[in-house]
């Protein structure tokens, strides 16, 4: 990938903020494995490193080792899990252990692998390189990372990979599963550049066009592949992989996660802690953000098609109710994060003058419900909160108070200004 291209682009940005990433190489492309070891030495990165995998991902990854060890590098220090699903402090300290003595550490796979890495790098101050091994999530280019402590899963600071490896021949036989998770992560982007446009709109929170447009190009590409996620095509899932990576470029570019995340994230993130309170595998990221964004589309269209006008006051939520829905261990950062909550921003008068404008951008910007479940049938997606084990209760408590977890604009957010209840927006 073109790193210089984007950044020359947005050189002298209109909108004064000045756009950069730490990410210097990024190689995506057939028989990569064979050439990691040359691409590492060419960008200067430390010869001793430590390697952290699970069984799996370095079962795939054949001849990385040998490639690396030919280029020079130190690969005598491993840690090789069996399968690394969560990624939890406990492991961030194993790396963190065994990393004091080298100069960068390589994560082979994808997500939580990649997490406790980037953690343990920022904290250590050591080099950073991803071998990934599934297109999955949109997080390789990330700057922070989701981290399990005491069952909750809190953003970490975190370092953004020097440079990002992946072999499209070890991509395309990824598990399908995993393929289209990364599929229903980019979908998530509609809604993350509406509501940041949202937010711009009714706060005046920063907004950068040039950014949102990078993010919403890799989506079309994505969504312009969507029949040939679950095949083994290595163009394909090399094309998704690079979308997946600029997405995360995106929001280092942005400052922030908007580009990237809407209410769908947040609501998804809802349905995981209380899974994970409750010791549920919550399935992978992009899978229940993929059902999540499909349920938020559908609540989105159907508010601007049922309301063609609102009449808007002082924020009315229930917070009994609010607080209700939340556990012991979550209360204290809900209640944080709401004091003061994100409505006091919002003047009532400006939400309806805006309000034909915010159903022109829900138009305009969001494909119809049946459009995306079509392309995310495509793709292999998820579609249905059952098929990601969201019971009907869990379901409707995760509609209803997600919002209250981020101190942000999402657009259902506004829903207790305006008398809808967003129940009614569900069918
Ligand atoms: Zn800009
Ligand atoms: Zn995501």
């Amino acid at each position: 990938m073109n790193l210089k291209k984007y950044l020359k682009d947005l050189e002298n940005c209109p909108c004064g903020h000045t756009h950069t990433f730490d990410t210097e190489v990024v190689e995506i492309g057939s028989g990569m494995t064979g050439k990691a070891g040359q691409i590492l030495a060419d960008a200067g990165f430390p010869k001793k490193v430590l390697i952290v995998g699970d069984d799996n991902t370095m079962k795939v990854s054949k001849g990385l080792l040998e490639s690396l060890a030919d280029a020079g590098f130190d690969v005598s220090k491993k840690l090789v899990y069996d399968n690394m699903k969560y990624a939890r402090v406990e492991q961030v300290r194993e790396v963190e252990a065994l990393a004091k003595d080298v100069g960068g550490i390589i994560s082979v796979g994808t997500g939580s692998l990649n997490d406790i890495c980037r953690v343990s790098s920022y904290e250590l101050d050591k080099k950073f390189c991803i071998f990934a091994t599934a297109p999955s999530m949109d997080g390789f280019a990330s700057d922070t990372a989701p981290i399990i402590e005491n069952d909750f899963k809190i953003s970490w600071k975190a370092r953004q990979p020097m440079v990002i490896i992946a072999d499209t021949k070890i991509l395309a036989k990824a598990p399908t599963e995993l393929k289209s998770a990364g599929f229903g992560d980019m979908v998530a982007k509609y809604l993350g550049v509406l509501d940041w446009k949202i937010s711009n709109l009714l706060t005046g929170e920063y907004y950068c066009p040039a950014v949102a447009q990078l993010t919403l190009d890799a989506l079309a590409k994505c969504v312009s592949l969507a029949d040939k996620v679950t095949a083994e095509d290595e163009e394909s899932a090399g094309a998704i992989m690079e979308a997946l990576v600029l997405s995360g470029l995106a929001m280092k570019l942005a400052g922030c996660s908007r580009p990237a995340s809407g209410s769908e994230h947040v609501l998804s993130h809802y349905w995981e802690c209380y899974k994970l309170a409750r010791g549920i595998w919550p399935e992978f990221h992009g899978k229940k953000v993929g059902v999540a964004t499909l349920e938020m589309v559908k609540i989105y269209r159907n508010v601007a098609d049922r309301y063609e006008t609102v009449k808007a006051h002082a924020d009315t939520t229930d917070w009994d109710k609010v607080y209700a829905a939340f556990s012991e261990k979550q209360l204290p950062d809900v209640k944080k994060l709401n004091d003061p909550t994100i409505t006091d921003k919002v003047d009532p008068k400006l939400l309806e003058e805006s309000w034909e404008q915010i159903r022109q951008m829900i138009y305009h910007d969001l494909p119809t419900e049946e459009e995306l479940r079509r392309v995310m049938k495509l793709a292999g997606c998820a579609t249905t909160p059952e098929e990601i084990h969201v019971t009907p209760e869990l379901y409707e408590l995760g509609i209803r108070y997600h919002n209250y977890m981020r101190y942000r604009i999402h657009l259902p957010r506004l829903f207790p200004m305006l008398d809808i209840d967003v129940m009614s927006l569900v069918k």
